[in-house]
């Protein structure tokens, strides 16, 4: 494929070069030739004219003695130096004498057109082969008047054999330069030819690596050429197809497959891609997908259906099955989309709401019966009522403590939690939040004491949320703390952000339920918490107010030993507070 482009392009480019040169030397050689003609026509004119000045002896041009002029030959000789041949022909074309050879040999001259027009005009011109001297040649005549006879006629000839040699070199050389320059960009073409044949074999097998369903990107060549760009849109389209299609198989009018990427074999769980031409049915154990695609090839355009694969961790599928055609042929294509993501949300979203409802029902069936039994009479027994009356404060105490916790939750999604981020020392801030625990803890028997560093850096965070945390955490750690338990809030400093732990000697809890209590509603013993007035809601609402300040809570328990709740908050950055006041 590389030398395959390359000779493509070579031809091309040889077949120009042969097309260009071709009309340069057919007319570069009649200009040169036409050239050199004229040039020599003008060197035997100006030959001709320095001779008629001096023009031999009239005596000498009687055509009867021809034998007898030896001076005729003298000036013949004389004139003919320098490689031109000398003629000297009477009227009625005998030569009388000739620099190279013997007149007595030479045929009658008369016919010669050169002749003619140079005893009718006064001078001719003419090329022609000589069989004299066996070379083509030039040919100039002259009229020359003799006094008391017949006129002759001085001939002048230049052979042509230097015009032909010089036009050979120069087409010699128009060709050998052409042929370097062919050389020279034939080999610079070979070396980019091979680099942009290997770029584009590169695509080429990208390509085909994509139509195998692997949407690994390719990586540009960075050279910002239209390749280049080719590239990156194939490397886009891929990324997109991968989003899209990332699991599809096609499959033929009688049910077997003719295509599928790996992505559809390993999410129907199958050991191997279903062999191409291999019945659907052998393949798929699924019975909706089987359906879909049969329905499709009985003529239905589109028929979507949705799987579930998996049993300990469930995947779920949006299955697209559509009719194809190409050419004679048809069948159905199989597309899978993994919508996991999405049933996992809504069963969140519907756990949620049953959550809540059973959260309300709880209180509210309590404070209906209370209300129901005082209004039957029970309002004039004055041992019970009091007590009927209190159990309905409560239960509607914890109503508003759940309605107070949805409402923060629902404000927190919906992104509308403005945080007034200050500058804050911790130890103050501790202190503050410590003083309003100090009573009730005192109540429960419960010791509670502060261990803080001598110096701590001062954090950045919006001091009431963060009271909350720490609020929820203290409010936890004496909720599930037996009388006579102790509590500490610590506080260290590490890189960016200062750590704060509250650890108290309580219940625990269960290294099986540590990763869930964040969660809304979640709670390791829901009597217990009821009991304790627990929403379920705290630790879910500290999370996500550790989050936003951008830190992370976690914990560390053990059955029986106690908790140790941990969050963190940046240090307060000057150059940051700067940025977001300027905001
Ligand atoms: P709740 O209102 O029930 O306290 P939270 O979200 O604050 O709800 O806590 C969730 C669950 O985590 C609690 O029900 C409890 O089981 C457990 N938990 C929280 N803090 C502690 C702690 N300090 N010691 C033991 N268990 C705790």
């Amino acid at each position: 494929m590389r030398l395959n482009l390359f000779w493509k392009l070579g031809f091309a480019f040889f077949a120009l070069l042969i097309a260009v040169l071709l009309p340069v030397d057919f007319y570069a050689e009649r200009a040169l030739r036409r050239d050199y003609e004229r040039a020599g026509f003008e060197q035997l004119a100006a030959i001709a004219r320095i001779a008629l000045a001096s023009p031999p002896q009239p005596s000498s041009l009687v055509p009867s003695h021809p034998e007898d002029s030896a001076a005729l030959r003298g000036w013949v000789a004389k004139t003919a130096a320098s490689n031109v041949r000398v003629t000297v022909i009477a009227s009625d074309g005998q030569v009388l004498a000739d620099s190279q050879s013997d007149p007595r040999t030479m045929e009658s001259h008369a016919g010669r057109p050169e002749i003619r027009d140079a005893l009718r005009k006064g001078d001719g011109q003419s090329i022609r082969h000589s069989v004299t001297v066996h070379s083509n040649l030039l040919y100039y005549a002259v009229r020359l008047s003799v006094a008391g006879g017949p006129p002759v006629v001085l001939r002048f000839a230049l052979p042509l054999q230097t015009v032909e040699e010089e036009i050979w070199e120069f087409r010699r050389n128009l060709w050998l330069a052409s042929l370097f320059v062919l050389l020279v960009t034939g080999t610079i073409s070979l070396l980019i030819s091979r680099s942009f044949a290997g770029r584009v074999e590169r695509l080429q097998e990208f390509s085909r690596r994509v139509a195998q369903g692997d949407f690994r990107p390719l990586f540009a060549d960075s050279a910002g050429d239209a390749l280049d760009k080719l590239a990156v849109s194939l490397s886009e389209t891929a990324a997109r197809l991968d989003l899209t299609i990332r699991t599809v198989a096609v499959v033929d009018a009688t049910d077997r497959v003719v295509f599928s990427n790996p992505g559809f074999a390993e999410i129907l769980g199958l050991d191997m891609p279903p062999k191409i031409g291999s019945a659907l049915v052998e393949a798929v154990r699924q019975t909706e997908l089987i359906e879909a695609v049969r329905s499709v090839l009985r003529g239905e355009p589109a028929v979507h259906a949705e799987i579930v694969t998996g049993t300990v961790r469930q995947r779920f599928f949006a299955a697209t099955a559509a009719a194809v055609r190409g050419g004679e042929k048809s069948g159905a294509v199989l597309v899978l989309h993994d919508i996991s993501d999405l049933r996992k949300l809504e069963r969140v979203r519907r756990d949620f709401v049953a959550n809540v409802s059973h959260e309300f029902k709880t209180p509210l069936t309590a404070i209906q019966g209370f209300a129901e039994t005082l209004l039957a009479g029970a309002i004039d027994d004055p041992q019970n009522r009091i007590h009927f009356l209190e159990v309905i404060l409560e239960h509607s105490r914890r109503l508003a403590r759940l309605t107070d916790d949805l409402l923060k939750l629902s404000k927190m999604d919906a992104d509308r939690l403005e945080l007034e981020i200050r500058r804050l020392s911790v130890s103050q801030f501790v202190e503050s939040c410590i003083e309003t625990t100090q009573r009730p803890a005192a109540e429960k028997d419960l010791r509670i004491s502060v261990n803080l560093p001598a110096r701590l850096p001062d954090i950045a965070a919006d001091r009431l949320r963060l009271a909350e945390v720490l609020q929820n955490l203290l409010d936890n750690a004496m909720q599930y703390t037996p009388t006579g338990g102790q509590i500490v809030v610590s506080a260290s400093a590490d890189g960016a952000e200062v750590t704060f732990t509250v650890s108290d000697t309580g219940i625990g809890i269960p290294q099986a339920d540590q990763p869930r209590i964040f969660e809304r509603f979640y709670r390791v013993d829901v009597a217990r918490s009821r009991e304790v007035g627990g929403t379920g809601l705290g630790l879910s609402i500290a999370k996500h107010l550790v989050e936003v300040h951008g830190g992370r809570i976690w914990v560390e328990s053990e059955v029986g030993q106690g908790s140790q709740f941990h969050f963190t908050v940046p240090i307060f950055d000057p150059e940051r507070a700067a940025l977001r006041s300027g905001r």
